[in-house]
């Protein structure tokens, strides 16, 4: 037997490992700094790491409390109630949950195009169809809510990335507002805000709860992780926010045990430790600030945890600064073949990687 006709699936391009990087260049793992994939350059909340650690003996038992006491926390954080908060693995996870809620046969998402690839990936996966807007280069990949409307179709779902992945763009709360307000009312607007801590930007939960001026509405999702500024990108822990108003539909979409215990425990811990993020925002500031002032080419403005850099040949200058060391993204899966994408590191990492781009742009000139 085989499976289903899988031919309009792509797999998920995960990006590699250092080890890998290494084993395969036949290098010494010490060599190498990843600034691929968008991860913390200081680890984990050290609070997190201690509670790992401290649940290992605990993992033979299913999860239970963990995962009340953290939706508690996060709803919490945001004042918003307990049923409003689905864990997930992952933002991933999210959004394949919100997919399950929405979708029905035939039904299509609109996402940015470049864009995160796993909105339409889950879309196809719950039997709906996948349909594009475009941000402009030209335009500095401006986000606003023309952009997105001009393409709507009468879509299930509309995909926002605020800050947007690989670009750093965001989108002003009132445009996704007006996104909510003129698309049709079957129409569900997620506001995936990975990257949220790293931008000026308030929270598009203030369109949810009808705060700051705005109208409360049942039609904007919003996607929160713990993989950036919380350095928990391996524990595989994520969320959406939904609205109150979806009662208790988290418990007839989500897999049982939606987030496993040793995430839970490491999310609890996260969530308080304040310090940890702080620093974590303000090494990202320092560093794209860094790369803008100091990188010898084209820099867009970013809000995220990592800069958009126009190079040229993506592919042979990603290639070439891993060949030195230093592992980038190249974009041309993002349909950007003459971009690398570079997450923030530390201090040291980010003078490391501009001097090494830097040094590969100049030879191959
Ligand atoms: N949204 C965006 C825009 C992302 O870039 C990512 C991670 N690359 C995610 C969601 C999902 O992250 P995770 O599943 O690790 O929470």
């Amino acid at each position: 037997m085989q499976p289903r006709d899988l031919s309009d699936h792509v797999a998920y391009e995960a990006g590699r490992g250092i080890e890998e990087v290494a084993r395969e260049l036949d290098r010494d793992p010490s060599e190498f700094v990843k600034l691929a994939s968008n991860e913390n350059p200081h680890g984990p909340s050290p609070a997190a790491a201690v509670a790992i650690r401290e649940t290992a003996s605990s993992v033979s038992s299913y999860p239970k409390a963990a995962h009340a006491d953290l939706t508690a926390a996060i709803a919490e954080q945001w004042d918003v109630d307990d049923e409003q908060v689905w864990l997930a693995n992952g933002g991933d996870g999210a959004i394949d949950y919100l997919s399950r809620a929405v979708l029905e046969p035939g039904d299509d998402a609109l996402v940015p195009a470049p864009g995160f690839a796993y909105y339409g990936m889950s879309a196809r996966f719950h039997h709906g169809d996948v349909r594009e807007y475009e941000l402009s280069k030209g335009n500095d990949f401006a986000q606003d809510a023309e952009t997105v409307l001009e393409s709507y179709d009468g879509d299930r779902m509309v995909y926002l990335t605020s800050p947007h992945n690989p670009t750093g763009s965001t989108i002003p709360l009132e445009d996704v507002a007006e996104i909510a307000e003129r698309t049709d009312e079957r129409t569900l607007v997620v506001v995936d805000e990975a990257y949220g801590e790293f931008a000026d930007r308030d929270s598009a939960v203030a369109l949810i709860e009808g705060r700051d001026g705005f109208d409360a509405r049942d039609d904007v999702a919003v996607l929160r992780t713990f993989s950036k500024a919380y350095g928990l990108a391996g524990i595989r822990l994520g969320y959406a926010i939904v609205p109150e108003e979806w009662g208790d539909a988290y418990a007839r979409v989500n897999t049982p045990f939606a987030a496993s215990e040793l995430a839970c425990r490491a999310g609890l811990a996260a969530i308080d430790d304040d310090e940890h993020v702080e620093r974590t925002v303000e090494t990202a500031r320092e560093s794209r600030t860094y790369m803008r002032e100091h990188l010898e080419a084209r820099v867009w403005e970013s809000e995220g945890n990592f800069v958009l850099v126009d190079v040229g040949d993506a592919e042979r200058v990603a290639e070439e600064a891993q060949r030195r060391g230093v592992i980038v993204r190249d974009c041309t899966s993002f349909g950007l073949p003459e971009c690398i994408r570079i997450t923030c590191g530390t201090e040291e990492e980010t003078e490391r990687a501009v001097e090494t781009v830097n040094a590969v742009l100049a030879e191959v000139d």
